[in-house]
């Protein structure tokens, strides 16, 4: 029962209107008036609004594909099957409408009758002590009480700070066919990726006060969150998001344009996936009309962009080529996201320059930065100078985190410390500069709140450009 990506993306959204749900498009990755996020990572982010009562939903049922970029995940691309920093989520939602008794017995209709998932692969998870989700799945449908597993906080409760929060239930799919007899065999499978998990349902029923205790909230909702590419991977019979149909033609395309054959060679293949995965994300948000810059989101696609980069060089490309790749995201895109073939000549020149900006420097930096790890570790050390990371940062334009990765491969680690006050010192005297001339742009305001993996470093910080400006 093969389906193509756009397929299980029509029958999806066509299940939940027959279902009574109003389809709305997938909303921009830039958040609106959300200062909490810097980048939409789920179906239910840009509906907050509706979750919170600030806004009055168009209909208290709704059903999305949201794009999503999810740069926590970004160690993961490449190397587990199942992470991409961009993917799609499919998603229905309910405003104070429905709840569990509903959203299950769906959720198992959709992947038993819909999809035609064969029952004895599924896995369910569900929140240690939410009887009230085992008995709806035991009762309405028919799945074995023996595939279905309690988890606690972790994986199944869904909670950021105070507010609106609540147990979950995940759906995964034994790919490898692994033999499960307990719950612990269940999750090693899953650390495995033999266990692949896909769909999870959140039960938004209490308020919490941030301190562990909750009040059962009058008009609970349901907030769910399907991977599309996961789904595709297992109704494709693939080994990995990288080898459905949509994106295998990125992927192909990539390895036609830098002379490799993708299955050959581990590490050439993980490099060929990472290309793949971030010009996808750069596309999308250059599409969304983020720029790239050295704060906020901006440094998120910089980062992105000069990392696909980098693994260009470790395949043995010396020349531009990520621009080539922008046709290959259009054409398997343009369906579901018919701006991309609008945009794509503006995001063709985009990414050149960027890349052209990095190129310029990248064969210099790495030798720089080849010397400095030679040195630690000639001299025993398992720290690098986080003076001479800064150096790479602002002269060479290394991201921090890929000269991170870079030495990590040598066992070191940077010493952020010293990074940070470099950055200081750095920023300070841009400062200076600025007000002497007043040569950066005066209405440059220091956009962002950044992710938390960022904010030690680029919070607030409010240079343009990479080039040194003292
Ligand atoms: P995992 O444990 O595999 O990292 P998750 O628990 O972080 O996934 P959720 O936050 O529950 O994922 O998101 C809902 C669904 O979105 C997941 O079940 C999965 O299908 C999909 N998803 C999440 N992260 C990614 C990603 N990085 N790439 C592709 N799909 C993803
Ligand atoms: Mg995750
Ligand atoms: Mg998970
Ligand atoms: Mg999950």
């Amino acid at each position: 029962n093969y389906m193509k990506t756009s397929e299980i993306r029509e029958s999806y959204l066509s299940f939940f209107e027959s279902k009574g749900h109003l389809r709305m498009k997938s909303f921009s990755l830039v958040p609106k008036n959300d200062k909490s996020l810097l980048l939409i990572n789920a179906g239910m982010a840009p509906l907050k609004p509706y979750f919170t009562g600030v806004e009055e939903p168009p209909r208290r049922r709704v059903t999305t594909c949201q794009k999503c970029i999810r740069t926590g995940d970004i160690e993961n691309v490449g190397k587990t099957s199942r992470h991409g920093t961009f993917f799609e989520m499919l998603g229905n939602f309910s405003f104070g409408d429905y709840f569990k008794n509903e959203v299950i017995p769906w959720a198992w209709e959709y992947i038993t009758e819909v999809l035609k998932l064969p029952k004895d692969k599924l896995f369910v998870t569900i929140y240690l002590d939410d009887d009230e989700a085992y008995d709806i799945w035991t009762s309405k449908t028919d799945i074995k009480p023996s595939q279905i597993f309690r988890l606690g906080k972790e994986d199944n409760f869904w909670e950021h700070g105070s507010g609106p929060c609540g147990p979950c239930t995940e759906i995964h799919y034994n790919k490898a066919g692994v033999k499960v007899n307990n719950v612990d065999e269940f999750v090693i499978a899953s650390d495995n990726d033999e266990i692949i998990e896909f769909w999870n349902l959140v039960f938004t029923q209490f308020d919490g006060d941030g301190e562990g205790n909750y009040e059962r909230l009058a008009n609970p909702n349901i907030d769910t969150g399907m991977g599309l590419e996961r789904m595709a991977t297992i109704m494709q019979n693939v080994d990995n998001i990288f080898e459905i149909d949509i994106v295998r033609n990125i992927l192909d395309g990539i390895c036609k344009i830098v002379g490799k054959e993708y299955g050959k060679n581990d590490k050439d293949d993980v490099s060929l996936r990472i290309i793949t995965d971030h010009v996808k994300s750069v596309s999308m948000m250059l599409c969304d009309g983020i720029q790239p810059s050295n704060e906020g989101r901006g440094y998120v696609l910089r980062r992105l962009l000069r990392r696909a980069a980098r693994h260009g060089r470790v395949l043995g490309m010396k020349d531009e080529f990520l621009y080539k790749v922008v046709d290959l995201v259009v054409e398997s895109y343009k369906e579901g996201y018919p701006e991309l073939v609008e945009k794509a000549d503006y995001i063709r020149k985009m990414i050149t320059i960027e890349e052209k900006k990095f190129n310029e420097t990248i064969d210099t930096g790495m030798d720089i930065l080849k010397d400095y790890m030679d040195k630690a570790v000639s001299e025993g050390k398992t720290i690098l100078d986080g003076k001479d990371a800064f150096k790479l940062y602002d002269t060479y334009g290394f991201p921090l985190e890929l000269t991170e990765e870079i030495v990590e491969e040598k066992g070191l680690k940077v010493d952020m410390e010293q990074f940070n006050k470099a950055m200081q010192e750095q920023r300070e005297r841009a400062r200076g500069a600025r007000e002497k001339t007043s040569y950066m742009g005066a209405d440059e305001v220091p956009m962002n709140k950044v992710d938390a993996s960022l904010s030690t470093v680029f919070d607030g910080y409010d240079k343009t450009e990479l080039t040194s400006i003292v």
